[in-house]
């Protein structure tokens, strides 16, 4: 599904060099590296506050730590994601309200969101799957008008750039209150090991969040809240700021190779291929895409509509083409996650993606010969 090697084999030197940088120089949490990385990051996100941490899911959980949410505290996310962004609702002991998504986006569906506000809602986590970035614009007017914080689960959109209908721009994870995201190495942004990081523009909430990364501790030894550990270390934020030059070449490939896997599927009445107005004229109007850089394609993931999806995959497996499931299970139908509360008839879309998508190969390495392989495989089966 990667190629994290072939990646690695063009920056060697460098990365090699800023490893051995931080071995040398004993400083291997909290040193210089993991400052200059957070500083770089900061100025490539156009945000005020970077705070680095352990993964991604701890970014989640600590951005809720940092809000202030108490139990019984209702937070709404998609049905549709990585369980990640529902587990750290559930074991903060706020109540987690999974919705629907849209079925062309992936992402939440407004309209269901709006139904789901309550008056003990006091969150919304919009999820920007497969790299491609939720509507913002329409989820923040929502949050304002209900007053609720928004927290962007930005694990899968790293380097995503949002377009408001004024023109302005933002990038993915820094137009909610907070926004996290992941440092997994199969990320866009993708270390060596563990990390993650925390985003927002407010001085408070950063450093509320400062604290908290650190066992609660704003003064040496004073605990002045109940905090956890997590922290980004030097050898992956040195991993991390080396890479991070590389960031926007690396969506411009994934996004080039998304082309590719268009251009050659769309001969198929059978593919619905991804929603995404990234490589044409930007069509604000159809409310569905608002931007034309707003995926970058963590995944590159398809609906087969004539139910041949699990056919493909066991001809995949077959021939030894990498591809995934995700996700194979809605989050309301886990056994950790189901509740009373929810009527299967509220989760049409889920409950039918779970049975139509797959994504295929992508990374920054991959090449036009090997899509055309791929493609005309899936041609072949799915007709
Ligand atoms: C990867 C991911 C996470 C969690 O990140 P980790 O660094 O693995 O903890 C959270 N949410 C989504 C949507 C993800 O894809």
């Amino acid at each position: 599904m990667v190629d994290l090697k072939g990646q690695y084999d063009k920056i060697k030197d460098e990365v090699d060099k800023s490893i051995f940088e931080v071995l040398n120089s004993t400083s291997y949490i909290n040193g210089p590296a993991v400052r200059q990385f957070q500083e770089n990051l900061e100025k490539y996100m156009g945000v005020k506050h970077v705070i680095p941490c352990a993964n991604g899911t701890d970014a989640l959980q600590i951005a809720m730590m940092g809000l202030g949410l108490k139990p019984g505290d209702e937070v709404i996310t998609v049905d549709f994601t990585f369980a990640a962004t529902v587990e750290v609702i559930a074991l903060l002991n706020l109540t987690p309200v999974l919705i629907d998504v849209d079925k062309d986006t992936f992402n939440i569906d407004l309209k269901k969101l709006e139904e789901a506000i309550t008056p003990k809602t006091k969150a919304i986590v919009p999820v920007h799957l497969f790299g491609h970035v939720a509507q913002m614009e329409d989820i923040m007017a929502l949050a304002k008008k209900h007053d609720l914080y928004v927290i962007e689960d930005n694990a899968q959109a790293i380097g995503a750039n949002y377009t408001f209908k004024d023109g302005s721009q933002q990038k993915a994870g820094t137009i909610g209150n907070v926004g996290a995201t992941s440092f997994f190495p199969s990320k866009n942004l993708g270390a060596y090991g563990d990390g993650g990081s925390i985003f927002t523009n407010d001085d408070e909430l950063a450093h509320s969040i400062r604290g908290i990364v650190n066992h609660g501790m704003y003064e040496r030894y004073h605990h002045d809240v109940v905090g956890v550990n997590s922290r980004l270390d030097s050898v992956q934020a040195a991993v991390l700021d080396i890479k991070l030059k590389h960031l926007d070449d690396y969506s411009s490939r994934r996004q080039n190779a998304a082309r590719h896997y268009t251009e050659a599927l769309s001969k198929s009445e059978h593919i619905q291929t991804p929603q995404t107005e990234t490589y044409k004229p930007c069509d604000n109007s159809n409310g569905i895409c608002d931007t034309c850089d707003c995926h970058v394609f963590h995944q590159y993931t398809i609906k087969i509509k004539n139910g041949k999806r699990n056919a493909l995959a066991e001809h995949f497996k077959k021939n030894d083409i990498p591809h995934g499931i995700y996700y194979p299970i809605p989050l309301h139908s886990q056994k950790a996650y189901k509740d009373e509360r929810y009527d299967e008839k509220e989760f049409k879309v889920t409950n039918q993606l779970v049975d139509e998508v797959i994504s295929l190969p992508m990374h920054t390495e991959l090449d036009k010969e090997q899509i055309d392989y791929i493609t005309s495989e899936i041609i072949k089966v799915v007709g």
